[in-house]
């Protein structure tokens, strides 16, 4: 098949072929033998027509496809085997595969596991998102240690795992106005786009289950430029064409954070609306709707389907859906708000305000204005319904609850429509979905507090343990049998071998046989020489104020100046990973702080055998694969009450490194289970955060801890300016200014017990190998809960009520496979 597709598919004979060449080929053998089962999975959901599951996000991190593809179907022998025979490796091949970079962070990586484990579990999940043209965007550091952005041209030698299908494009309508027409209201005027898609296969692992992830990309359309072409502007009618083609080329590249661009708006509609639409049509022509009333079909579809709703950036399904069933269906309102509110469920991902989407009333009437009157509608119903019923005429209560606010100008405020409209919303870690409850959507509990659930975060262990890690998956394997990747569970008959000493000294072999390979990896792409016999310290993730790389950064500068003094420091590596918005200004100056300290220290031939910083540069999917098996320490040290669970702590403890960490987020769930001796927690938690907030005084305390007042003192120096850079030095030392002033996110008021514990940390990693494999092996035994099968699970019992197993068992005519 390989050799089939190197002369058929590329047009090459072997003795030409590049490496490039040799990828497609391989991945298009991989993708052929994938059709079979996807196309009995497609089949067998028409025909049984079970209810379904729709998951909307406008991200999927997905990274690399071809190594997982070829774990999850077992065929990683043969084809390593038949590879060898034409004298190719298939490590090599791997790596001319670029990352499907289409998301930020965490949010869009929990799409891509959620789906990795629907398709593992077998249920009838089909993904919806955008096909961007440019992923996240290339990091570059530039010589000053700032981060460049670049663009992710990541098709521009092909997609071999995506299937173009134009012929289910779908129409998606943009600005125009409202009118009354016989009593009905009729949206006219519209500018009409078309959304086609492209579906890419989701795996399932050692099962026949393929589920699809369908991306839409936009297409100018024909028919609306009918009248300009018609006009004789042939050539500026086609250039126009581009234009509205250029509606999904690009990701936005902000994590957490909410801009108010028209653009977005479009995306987001576009996301939502091809989605609707279709999923409205496969359910009222499915076997069993076909059978009632036309209006039947329509109740049929709040039996049949639920929508997920990744954050609020899909929010407009509401009044999208409500829209189709009031002006398509010709369906009253009453009912068609009763199907809505059985069919969206939302999950929010964080607590920060300025991530919550608040779109302005003046941009929502300018591009949707009939989606603007329905949720018009919408809270005045609600207003004067359940609100009215519960809290009689407050005026207060009625503004506090409304959906639209009256802020400097006048905005929707789309969480709070979620709330409202759907049936259950979910915090992603125990103390999020708390905090949710208790903070941001306090006002709501007295309606809706039934609604609010947890289902805390997961990974999927396929590919963040046993394929970026086959060591220690096969040292696992060999104790505990080959069943832990779709039982993660089991892993806790590990807890048995916690004296082995055998076991244990595997563990610590396999650690310093990876460490010695990254080195390597690093050597070779970065000239950084580092010692695989050192501590090697992770912070890698979006480079973001609440996540506190500058902590870290303030105890590594903390740690030179006692070398420096003479003083004892365990041998320690840190590497920082993580891109910032490229609008994020103070998430910039850290990375070209980082990078500046690290030009300082790693040169210093005083402290450079102790002690080394490295930037990770262009952290992605495929460098956290391959960092993971590397790592002694993980360190999730966000203030605590700011980050909603946090799934790279998961990844790292999956793969037996212990965390230092706040209790925040899925810390506190997974110190819960490891315990105390295998978590070094530290800082102050979210009630004592609340406590100190009133009298907080950062200044004052920098005065009382010598340490720190050095560690600022130094930045401040100019020791760690940019050469030649004036302004990155500046605003080096603004960020020294603001620690003493304001310190929003209590670095201050956490260093010192950050210090002590780190080293705790070290002094435990130095002294005693076996007591520390102890606690990499209690790491991985108490992973468990943290597998994104198990975060389905949760969703399906308790929101999505989605049959399971469905095995595709499908008999295709004229079968050539
Ligand atoms: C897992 C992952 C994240 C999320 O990391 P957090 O530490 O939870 O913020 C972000 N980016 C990539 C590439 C990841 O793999």
């Amino acid at each position: 098949m390989f050799n089939r597709h190197i002369h058929l598919s590329m047009g090459k004979v072997l003795p030409i072929a590049s490496k490039t060449d040799f990828f497609l080929a391989l991945a298009m053998t991989v993708r052929d033998s994938l059709m079979e089962s996807w196309l009995k999975t497609s089949v067998t959901y028409a025909e049984v027509d079970p209810r379904r599951g729709y998951y909307l996000s406008m991200e999927y991190l997905m990274g690399r496809t071809l190594h997982n593809a070829i774990g999850n179907l077992g065929l990683n022998k043969e084809i390593q085997e038949a590879l060898h025979q034409l004298g190719l490796r298939m490590e090599a091949l791997r790596e001319c595969e670029r990352d499907a970079g289409l998301g930020n962070g965490g949010l869009g990586r929990l799409a891509a596991c959620l789906m990795d484990s629907c398709a593992t579990m077998q249920m009838p999940v089909t993904g919806y998102g955008l096909r961007y043209e440019y992923g996240i965007f290339q990091q570059e550091i530039n010589e000053h240690g700032a981060q460049v952005e670049l663009p992710d041209d990541w098709l521009a030698k092909g997609n071999p795992w995506e299937i173009h299908r134009p012929d289910f494009l779908q129409q998606v309508q943009f600005y125009g106005r409202v009118e009354v027409h016989g009593g009905r209201r009729v949206w006219v005027d519209t500018q009409t786009l078309d959304a086609v898609p492209y579906d890419v296969p989701v795996p399932g692992y050692h099962n026949a289950t393929i589920n699809t992830v369908r991306l839409w990309a936009a297409q100018s359309n024909c028919k609306f430029q009918f009248d300009q072409f018609q006009a004789g502007n042939y050539i500026e009618a086609v250039l126009k064409r581009n234009q509205a083609e250029s509606l999904c080329r690009c990701l936005y590249p902000n994590d957490a954070l909410m801009r108010g661009k028209e653009l977005r708006l479009k995306q987001e509609y576009l996301l939502v609306s091809a989605s609707l639409q279709v999923t409205l049509f496969l359910a009222t022509k499915a076997p069993h709707a076909s059978a009632s009333a036309s209006s039947g079909h329509s109740l049929y579809v709040a039996s049949q389907v639920v929508i997920q709703l990744n954050d609020t950036h899909p929010a407009l399904a509401v009044p999208e859906l409500m829209r189709l069933l009031l002006d398509t269906e010709d369906m009253p309102w009453d009912q068609a708000w009763a199907i809505t509110q059985k069919c969206c469920a939302y999950t929010n991902h964080t607590l920060l305000p300025e991530a919550l989407e608040r779109w302005s009333v003046e941009l929502l009437h300018h591009v949707l204005p009939r989606h603007l009157e329905i949720i018009y509608e919408i809270n005045q119903r609600f207003l004067d319904g359940p609100v009215r019923k519960k809290f009689g005429a407050d005026d207060h209560k009625r503004r506090e609850l409304s959906i639209v606010e009256e802020q400097p100008e006048r905005v929707v405020n789309m969480a709070k429509l979620c709330v409202v409209a759907c049936f259950a919303v979910n915090g992603v870690a125990a103390i999020h979905s708390r905090l949710l409850k208790s903070d941001t959507f306090a006002a709501y509990m007295p309606l809706f507090e039934s609604k609010f659930t947890n289902k805390t975060n997961g990974v999927t262990p396929r590919r963040w343990l046993l394929h970026a890690n086959p060591d220690l998956s096969d040292l696992i394997s060999k104790h505990i049998g080959t069943e832990w990747p779709t039982h993660l569970d089991q892993l806790e008959k590990l807890n048995e071998f916690v004296e082995d000493e055998a076991l244990l000294r595997e563990l610590l072999a396999i650690k310093r046989r990876a460490k010695k390979s990254f080195a390597a990896f690093i050597r070779g792409k970065w000239g950084i020489d580092i010692h695989h016999g050192h501590l090697f310290d992770f912070q890698v993730k979006r480079i973001h104020e609440y996540k506190r790389q500058l902590l870290n950064l303030l105890h590594v500068i903390h740690l030179y100046l006692t070398i420096k003094d003479g003083g004892f420091v365990a041998k320690r590596v840190v590497f920082i990973g993580g891109k910032a918005a490229p609008g994020y200004a103070r998430a910039k100056t850290i990375i070209q702080l980082i990078n500046n300290v690290a030009r300082v220290i790693n040169a210093d031939p005083d402290t450079n055998d102790v002690l080394k910083l490295v930037f990770l540069r262009n952290y992605d999917v495929t460098l956290t694969e391959k960092l993971l098996p590397a790592a002694d320490l993980c360190q999730q040290i966000s203030t605590a009450g700011k980050e909603a669970s946090g799934t790279s702590n998961m990844k790292f403890q999956l793969n037996g490194v212990p965390i230092v960490g706040t209790i925040d987020g899925a810390n506190v769930e997974i110190l819960d289970r490891v315990g105390e001796d295998a978590f070094f927690r530290f800082g102050h938690t979210v009630e004592e955060l609340q406590e100190l907030r009133h009298s907080y005084n950062p200044a004052q305390l920098v005065e009382e801890q010598p340490t720190l007042r050095r560690v600022l003192r130094l930045i401040e120096s100019g020791t760690f300016h940019p050469p030649g850079d004036e302004a990155g030095g500046q605003a080096f030392e603004d960020l020294a200014r603001d620690l003493r002033e304001r310190d929003e996110y209590f670095l201050v008021a956490d260093f010192e017990s950050y210090c002590a514990t780190q080293a705790r940390v070290a002094q435990l990693h130095g002294a005693d190998p076996l007591k520390w494999a102890r606690l990499m092996l209690r790491n991985i035994a108490c992973g468990g809960f943290f597998s994104s099968d198990r975060t389905i699970r949760d969703y399906n019992k308790d929101i999505w009520h989605l049959p399971t197993n469905i095995v595709p068992r499908v008999r295709l005519e004229q079968a050539t496979f």
